[in-house]
């Protein structure tokens, strides 16, 4: 008996010894550019917080990081791997946009003199989800709900504008977009490598998303809903995520003197116009083929099993991603 307590005793110490993993990999992707990438997984049983890219920049004077991954945790790695690499203090610290995978390390970053940067519609966004997201959180990663802890940024950048920030002989120059991912998207472009930090403005290898986060929650005991974006009252009503303006805004970015990108989720690249342009192709695929489906009074359903099928091969999580999409751009394309 006491052989197989023992026993039980090991297998659960190996077992937790995996389950903290060894320290993430941070690749120097250029000069000073640190990226770590995440897994290709869906937020569901396999989630581990580990699904976005992120990582830092390193100027003369300070570092700036961008996105902090899905959990205190990941954050933390994150900030092991920073000061492995350099003392320098961190000075900004910058969330490409509100989902979950990109934001929940913020607060192992939360110290007197860093300021956090994002979209000026980000810390509306947060606030709305949170009671959703810590409940994913508690849910997969096992974090208690008071645990799940949000910082939103302080200096906010509005759709259409940017600003530059001095990393010490590094600018970093912060945009911010209309809606188009979700209505909180920025990219962080390093003037000197001429390199993109595009959120999941860009996927590569995962099918590319638009938002679609917002649920109700319903407290029956008093009948009363929180509709979260669903419903504005008095604030102009704001869409969370667009296909239009996301095909749009790939548009914008094409046009920028850059020479590679890091993607919100997959391998960085140089061969950054054909990245766009094979992500832009799959929404203007969806796009059309929801439109046809429309004008021919087809069922939400059966467009979700038959819309944007010829892109299926070329993007892993396709049938659960494509699905979400339809979910949430077919009911808007109704009504245009
Ligand atoms: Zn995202």
């Amino acid at each position: 008996m006491k052989q197989i307590l023992l026993l039980v005793f090991l297998l659960t110490c190996s077992l937790f010894i995996h389950a903290s993993g060894p320290s993430l990999n941070f690749e120097e992707i250029s000069p000073g550019i640190f990226v770590h990438q995440g897994e290709h997984l869906d937020v569901d049983e396999a989630y581990q917080g580990d699904i976005a890219n992120i990582g830092f920049i390193v100027g003369e004077k300070a570092i700036a990081v961008i996105d902090t991954g899905g959990s205190l945790a990941i954050g933390k790695e994150l900030k092991n791997a920073i000061r492995k690499i350099s003392k320098l203090p961190i000075r900004y610290v910058i969330n490409t946009h509100v989902h979950l995978d990109h934001i929940y390390g913020n607060a192992i970053f939360k110290e007197d003199d860093i300021d956090f940067i994002g979209h000026v519609e980000l810390p509306r966004a947060m606030a709305s989800r949170k009671g959703f997201y810590e409940r994913t959180n508690l849910k997969y990663l096992k974090i208690p709900l008071k645990k799940s802890i949000q910082i939103a940024p302080n200096i906010l950048i509005k759709p259409n504008e940017s600003e530059s920030f001095d990393l010490g002989n590094r600018v970093i120059k912060v945009t911010g977009y209309p809606v188009s991912h979700t209505n909180t998207d920025v990219t962080v472009e390093d003037i000197k490598t001429k390199t993109l930090w595009a959120g999941d403005l860009l996927f590569i290898e995962r099918t590319p998303v638009i938002d679609g986060d917002i649920v109700t929650v319903e407290d029956i005991k008093t009948k009363t809903l929180w509709a979260g974006d669903l419903l504005f009252i008095e604030r102009t009503p704001v869409i969370d995520g667009d296909i239009h303006g996301f095909i749009a805004v790939i548009d914008e970015i094409l046009k920028l003197d850059i020479d590679q990108v890091i993607p919100g989720h997959g391998t960085p690249t140089k061969k950054w116009k054909q990245a766009f342009l094979k992500e832009q192709n799959y929404f203007k695929v969806l796009r059309d083929e929801l439109r046809l489906a429309i004008d021919n009074d087809q069922d939400l359903q059966l467009t979700i099993d038959t819309a944007g099928r010829s892109e299926s091969k070329k993007w892993e999580l396709f049938n659960v991603q494509n699905g979400r999409n339809i979910n949430k751009i077919f009911p808007i394309m109704e009504w245009e």
